[in-house]
């Protein structure tokens, strides 16, 4: 490689970014380097459809192999970057990385999508086998094979991860206990009304939950977990563990570069690090909220990878684009579907419209009546009207959202205070 653009970290962000500079007409050389001996995929998918058996690995990468060569992306595989430093001189940006088997990679433009590893637990038995991770596709594929001998699975931590787990492992026919820390399931991304209603749906289909409760250690014998034990004493037999109790951004290089590191890389609206020259994108960073341009937000999602890639590629290129853009999450656990538009934090009012015994609902969330999200399950009109009023600045009224008969989508208004001055 001579020059170019090195994207650390070949997932969503980093291939997002390589595609967005090709079709921004750059043609400098491109050289992406991924930790994973694969192509770049899909991840979400593994904690759903791949568990279940429903996808392999070769329906989940984004593009066939060819592609690569093809664009003139230097995609190099199974190498880990250990080290980077910047040129201290002209030209900005500019500087030299080294992976750990030895090679040498210079650069005119760095951008970082490193992305997040799992968080592990530092706990008595930790190290026992059967004790499982999810975050790629090699730890997907160890965990469905366990699956399939399992007969008593364990899972910590009662947020997207873990639910998606213990849905596919339940409907596998294995029983299955989650434990959750907080008082509420997925206290994280959505609101009560809806934690609430997905603590009844996975206990009405089987699965015990155990929530405010704390993990003291794993039990073993003969190298092989056992059973969890809780901090009140209880022990759980397991045969099988999951740990899904959220991730940590890999933040190494851009600390090692001197970068401002906050509980991830942070970033401005234009995916600019610290150091204006370096960007980084995806899961790695903090960024302003994405509708207001304010504080500060960590988004693990595909949305925001993709459109904080582009930013991050434009501004590689010289271009500072202010792009406000909606952030949307999935999470399908089993048959129960859910679609997040917008972020709730901060609501102070919501509107239930539907049937949440029917297990088909759409929660509004506003604040001082503007709409800010929304949490469909089961709903996907609901949730493509609301992330439509959000992309264009539109609202759906709180006093007609609840009324069911009515199509979301027929109930866009332009906000009161949107109203054109008299
Ligand atoms: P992920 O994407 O890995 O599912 P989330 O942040 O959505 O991450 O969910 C992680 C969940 O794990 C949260 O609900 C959190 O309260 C829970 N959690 C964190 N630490 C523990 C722990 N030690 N034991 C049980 N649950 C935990």
């Amino acid at each position: 490689m001579s020059g170019g653009t090195l994207i650390v970290g070949a997932s969503q962000a980093g291939l997002q970014l390589a595609i967005s500079l090709r079709q921004s007409g750059d043609t400098a050389p491109i050289t992406m380097v991924g930790e994973e001996p694969h192509p770049p995929y899909q991840r979400p998918p593994l904690s759903k459809e791949f568990l279940a058996g429903q996808a392999e690995l070769e329906t989940l990468e984004f593009r066939a192999p060819s592609f690569y060569a093809e664009s003139g992306i230097e995609l190099v595989r199974g190498e880990r970057v250990a080290d980077v430093a910047l040129l201290p001189s002209r030209p900005p940006g500019s500087g030299t990385a080294v992976t750990a088997s030895g090679r040498e990679l210079p650069f005119d433009r760095l951008a970082l999508t490193t992305g997040a590893g799992p968080r592990r637990l530092a706990l008595p038995g930790a190290d026992l086998d059967g004790i499982c991770y999810l975050r790629d596709h090699d730890d997907a594929a160890d965990l469905r094979s366990r699956l399939a001998t399992a007969s008593r699975v364990v899972v910590v931590g009662g947020g997207f991860i873990g639910l998606e787990a213990a849905a596919a492992a339940r409907a596998l026919g294995r029983q299955v206990t989650v434990v959750e820390a907080a008082e509420r399931l997925m206290a994280r991304a959505v609101a009560p009304a809806v934690s609430d209603f997905y603590l009844r749906a996975h206990q009405r289909r089987g699965v015990d939950i155990l929530l405010s409760r704390g993990v003291a250690g794993f039990g073993g014998g003969s190298g092989r977990v056992t059973g969890v034990l809780l901090a009140d004493g209880t022990r759980l037999p397991a045969d099988l563990v999951l740990v899904g109790v959220g991730i940590v951004p890999r933040t190494e290089l851009a600390e090692r570069l001197g970068l401002t590191c906050e509980g991830g890389i942070v970033v401005d609206t234009y995916a600019r690090t610290s150091d204006p020259a370096v960007v980084a994108a995806g899961d790695c960073t903090v960024r302003p909220h994405p509708m207001t341009g304010q504080g500060r937000v960590r988004l693990e999602s595909v949305q925001n990878a993709v459109a904080q890639a582009q930013v991050a590629a434009a501004t590689l290129l010289g271009r500072l684009e202010e792009v406000r853009s909606v952030p949307w999450f999935w999470s399908y656990q089993g048959d129960l579907r859910l679609q997040i538009a917008g972020l709730s934090t901060g609501f102070d009012e919501y509107v239930v419209r539907g049937e949440p015994d029917e297990e088909r609902f759409c929660v509004l969330y506003y604040r001082q009546g503007r709409l800010l999200a929304a949490d469909a399950v089961n709903r996907p009109a609901d949730y493509m009207a609301v992330r439509r009023a959000l992309t264009q600045g539109a609202t759906v009224p709180p006093e007609r959202a609840g009324d069911d008969s009515v199509p979301l989508k027929s109930l866009l208004a332009a906000p009161a205070d949107a109203a054109p001055a008299a």
